[in-house]
């Protein structure tokens, strides 16, 4: 349950274009339904932000101690995997459990949390047909020689999340579906059902051999999974028209209830100002990026701006990230290394850790304020190290304090999925790929750091001085450590 004393959580509603306060259908349980991929390639970046944001807000939701149901489909029966399908000459159905196999891979490698049910449209066809057979006896659809329509003009709601105008549509398709137009009695009607075609996974219906448009599956899953009304339904911007449009009049025309309380759209990741997408070719696989960056140090990228905003990549900006990353690391190593195995006892704090917590719930109760959140955050840790710098004299109460900032840090950073690797390792394997980049010689680095311990033991300081200067020639800095020298890449 929620605690009172947490300030309202407020989100951004597209249907209100405003800020909305969150009232949960059950208390102190959330469903959210994301929009997932559809697998017919390998995900880009672009689509790593949307379903990063989204990962974020749940670990969010479940800190603040909301019980949350988490679902995310995957589309794999679609008309983009069975072109790609017919390029390779592969079976669409395979191809597309191929791409989910791969989607799941960056997912892990992104180390993003698993939804509670990830359905496949695949999996969902009853359901579909069913919601299909409803939305013929509402009067609502039609079917037209094998194919099923959705006929817009008897939904009096349609495009109230867009606030586009019917008149104005050339097609309520899209441009992702080909439909045969002389099937529709209106340009703007969109598919439900697609009658089979040669090579094309289809399934028995009540109107032939067919497979379902692209829209219908999510209204099919999220009410399976969720009921027919639910809190939070997300996706990226590109998806309120078409997608999310037509999911809204398939639900509400089914049913004759609200699908979902709250809409929210994440912006785009734009490389050179366009937004990645498969279709321009702009693209960063996710597993190209990760060669070069940690998942942290994307994930903290992501998060220096609103979920909402437009966000460039680009090297630079990556770097930074991680670099802010490895100064987080590095904050609680040495903080680790500062308790390790003390007992600094119970009683006062030299300072208020629990501040940052309640701004942080201030932040991400302001629509998931995501760089207020992590300012709040980068507060603490400066604040840590400053307390290491400079401990208050009594050695029991700055050992205690440390302990509780760095407990509040980690409790900050879980909520956001950031700091959930071992320091250590982090910082070496972030050292490994700096040397990479770099084109440091690492064997050479470690003759002389070796020697270095070496001249430091006979009290050679010219020469231990002479291999600081070398090293740091190199690119690498060596630091002293009552362990013996150990070195990080100078940044
Ligand atoms: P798709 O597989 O194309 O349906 O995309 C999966 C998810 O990624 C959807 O929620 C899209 O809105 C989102 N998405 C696609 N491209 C981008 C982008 N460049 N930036 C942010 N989100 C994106
Ligand atoms: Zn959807």
């Amino acid at each position: 349950m929620t605690s009172p004393a947490l300030p309202e959580l407020r989100v951004y509603n597209t249907m209100d274009r405003a800020t909305v306060p969150i009232r949960p259908i059950t208390p102190g349980k959330l469903g959210i339904y994301v929009c997932g991929p559809t697998v017919y390639n390998f995900i880009h970046i672009g689509n790593a932000r949307s379903f990063t944001s989204f990962d974020t807000i749940v670990r969010y939701l479940r800190f603040r101690g909301f019980e949350v149901r988490y679902v995310r489909n995957y589309t794999d029966v679609d008309d983009k995997i069975i072109k790609a399908a017919r390029e390779t000459g592969e079976d669409p159905i395979k191809l597309a459990a191929r791409f989910v196999d791969e989607f799941e891979k960056d997912m892990a490698e992104l180390r993003l949390i698993k939804p509670d049910v990830s359905p496949k449209v695949s999996e969902t066809i009853p359901e579909i047909v069913a919601i299909i057979q409803k939305l013929i006896a509402n009067g609502v659809a039609y079917e037209s020689k094998g194919d099923v329509y959705f006929e817009v003009r008897k939904y009096p709601g349609y495009l109230k999340l867009s606030k586009r105008k019917l008149d104005d549509l050339m097609s309520g398709a899209g441009e992702r579906e080909i439909v045969n137009e002389e099937q529709k009695r209106d340009p703007a009607d969109f598919a439900l059902w697609k009658a089979a075609k040669p090579g094309e996974p289809s399934w028995p219906s009540p109107w032939g051999a067919g497979r379902p448009g692209w829209h219908i599956e999510c209204s099919a899953m999220s009410s399976k999974y969720l009921g027919e009304t639910f809190d939070l339904h997300g996706g990226g911007l590109d998806l309120i028209f078409p997608h999310h449009e037509n999911e809204i009049a398939q639900s509400e025309g089914a049913s004759g209830k609200t699908l979902c309380n709250v809409w929210m759209h994440g912006g785009f990741l734009d490389l050179d100002g366009a937004k990645m997408s498969k279709s321009l070719g702009n693209v960063v696989r996710v597993r190209d990026a990760l060669e070069k960056v940690d998942a942290e140090g994307l994930r903290y990228f992501f998060m220096s701006v609103h979920y909402r905003s437009a966000l460039d990549f680009n090297d630079k900006s990556i770097g930074d990230a991680e670099a802010r990353v490895e100064y987080f690391y590095e904050t609680l190593k040495k903080v680790d290394e500062r308790v390790a195995g003390k007992d600094f006892g119970s009683g006062p704090l030299h300072g208020d850790p629990e501040k940052y917590l309640a701004k942080f719930h201030d932040e991400m109760s302001n629509d998931f304020n995501f760089p207020g959140a992590m300012a709040v955050l980068s507060g603490l840790f400066t604040d840590l190290n400053a307390l290491m710098d400079k401990p208050p004299k009594d050695k029991q109460l700055a050992g205690r304090t440390m302990l509780a900032f760095r407990d509040v840090a980690r409790k900050l950073s879980s909520a956001l999925g950031l700091m959930e690797c071992d320091p250590a390792t982090w910082l070496l394997a972030r050292r490994d790929r700096q040397v990479i980049a770099k084109g440091i010689d690492r064997a050479k680095v470690e003759a002389l750091i070796k020697e270095r311990d070496e001249a430091r033991a006979a009290k050679n300081y010219k020469r231990s001085d002479e291999i600081r200067a070398e090293l740091k020639a190199m690119g690498v800095e060596a630091m002293d450590t009552p362990g013996g020298t150990t070195w990080k890449v100078s940044s």
